[in-house]
């Protein structure tokens, strides 16, 4: 482990927040797995993270209900994102994670973002080392650079974004930057853990 991510995991700690760090994807795979053995109804946000690990394919051959609106037709979407929201436990990566150890994420729908604080009893964020920003500005700029306009691409959104790879702040029918969340400090009803994996992972 580094000295910037021993640092992030510090703040992390002193924000109440429970932090773990993993050298490969697997090995926070292997702890996931382990620490889900009891539960049975878990969620999942829009996370790349999560995909490129296949997760919620381990987790369903455990015996698992995956509440994952990425999984469903479009219709079925909105109730499996409440379904989600009420899961034992969610996991969801995020947008980027501060030196300071803040979380900063920006959602179109918001549901990603609102579980991450409220609803599900215990929340796991698996950070691959490339979402690490020293402050909130190069954060943001991270994810209106990194995050936003390959995410417009992969959903065939018809955003600036998505067509030259740069935000104008735009006011499309599909902008997908609605809402913009940084938590601060442990939110008070939520089991916050954040998983450090020193890959890259998700964007
Ligand atoms: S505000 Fe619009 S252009 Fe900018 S990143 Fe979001 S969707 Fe793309």
């Amino acid at each position: 482990m580094n000295t910037i991510v021993k640092e992030v995991m510090d703040n992390l700690e002193r924000k109440k927040i429970k932090t773990r760090y993993f050298e490969t994807k697997n090995q926070v795979m292997e702890q996931i797995l382990q620490e889900t053995k009891n539960v049975t109804e878990i969620g999942i946000g829009g996370s790349m993270t999560i995909k490129e690990m296949n997760l919620h394919e381990a987790l369903e051959k455990d015996g698992k209900n995956i509440h994952w609106h990425w999984l469903v037709e479009p219709e079925e979407r909105e109730e499996v994102r409440q379904q989600a929201a009420k899961a034992e436990i969610y996991l969801t990566s995020t947008n980027a994670l501060t030196e300071a150890g803040e979380l900063i994420n920006i959602d179109g729908v918001g549901n990603r973002v609102s579980a991450m604080y409220y609803g599900p009893k215990k929340v796991i964020v698996v950070c691959g080392i490339n979402k690490i920003c020293s402050d909130l500005i190069t954060a943001m700029d991270r994810i209106k650079k990194q995050a936003c306009p390959p995410n417009a691409k992969r959903l065939g959104l018809k955003t600036p974004c998505a067509a030259t790879g740069a935000c104008n702040d735009c006011l499309s029918e599909e902008r997908m930057c609605n809402v913009t969340v940084i938590i601060n400090h442990k939110p008070m009803a939520v089991d916050l853990n954040v998983y450090i994996v020193g890959e890259e992972l998700g964007y």
